[in-house]
């Protein structure tokens, strides 16, 4: 049984007020049937790991760096994040890979290193309006899976995010047969090349503009084991419900 996940994804957002916000979601979801992870902007991560120490949420970095230190200016390694308190890291976002370049490569020798830290890894994969109007979809999704997930994978160590770019703060979001085609893709792309007890394992997250008011129905949908939510997710008010949607799915 896939435990179910709801992870929030604050980019660059946040200073020490919006750790009230989490306090406030740590209290209405204590004893939680679902995992809850939030990814806060690297300078809140201590204080978050102090802020959600008594309640049952989990905190991530949102990138990291392939090598352990180093002269990489600006740059975070797996380990910080692991000696800051977090226990996931987001990698591969379409923001990093279109803002910063990143290949899937890239993202590949990032999450072997985040995973060989201990960190579970949110691999983020999606294609552009353009890709999805030319159905193309299905083939980039195929191509980032495989070049962005390294071997070794497992349910611990790996959860797959679906985000179409077009969908990310935008308004808009796929069809429920269009998510459900793609993570059950998905699902038999990992079962191929992990087995199925391993490719069964791997949660699948949907991504882009969910709200509460569509999380019920996104989460009714074949292959999909939780939401990696941006904005929604900077208010308790707004994240609060999207949990308790995916809690009673
Ligand atoms: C995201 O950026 O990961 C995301 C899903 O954003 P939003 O929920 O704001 O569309």
């Amino acid at each position: 049984m896939r435990r179910k996940l709801a992870a929030g994804n604050w980019k660059m957002n946040g200073t020490t007020q919006s750790l009230k916000d989490l306090s406030a979601l740590g209290s209405a979801h204590k004893g939680s049937g679902v995992d809850i992870l939030i990814c806060p902007p690297a300078t809140l991560l201590a204080p978050a790991v102090q802020t959600v120490s008594r309640s049952d949420i989990r905190i991530g970095g949102q990138d990291c760096h392939d090598q352990t230190n180093g002269a990489h200016t600006g740059d975070i390694s797996a380990e910080m994040l692991v000696d800051a308190g977090a226990s996931a890291v987001i990698l591969g976002h379409s923001e990093r890979r279109a803002d910063h370049h990143e290949t899937s490569e890239d993202v590949r020798a990032k999450a072997k290193a985040a995973q060989a830290a201990g960190l579970l890894t949110v691999i983020c994969l999606g294609e552009s309006l353009l890709q999805r109007e030319a159905t193309n979809t299905l083939d980039i999704i195929g191509a980032q899976l495989s070049l962005s997930v390294p071997d070794g994978a497992t349910g611990e160590n790996l959860v797959v995010a679906y985000e179409p770019i077009w969908a990310i703060g935008s308004g808009l979001t796929p069809t429920p047969d269009q998510i459900g085609e793609v993570h059950d893709f998905m699902r038999t792309r990992l079962e191929r090349r992990f087995g199925a007890g391993v490719g069964r394992s791997v949660r699948l997250l949907y991504g882009g503009s969910v709200k509460p008011e569509n999380a019920a129905e996104i989460f009714a949908i074949s292959n999909v084991d939780g939401a990696l939510v941006g904005g929604a997710s900077l208010s308790a008010k707004d994240f609060s419900p999207i949990i308790s949607a995916l809690e009673a799915s």
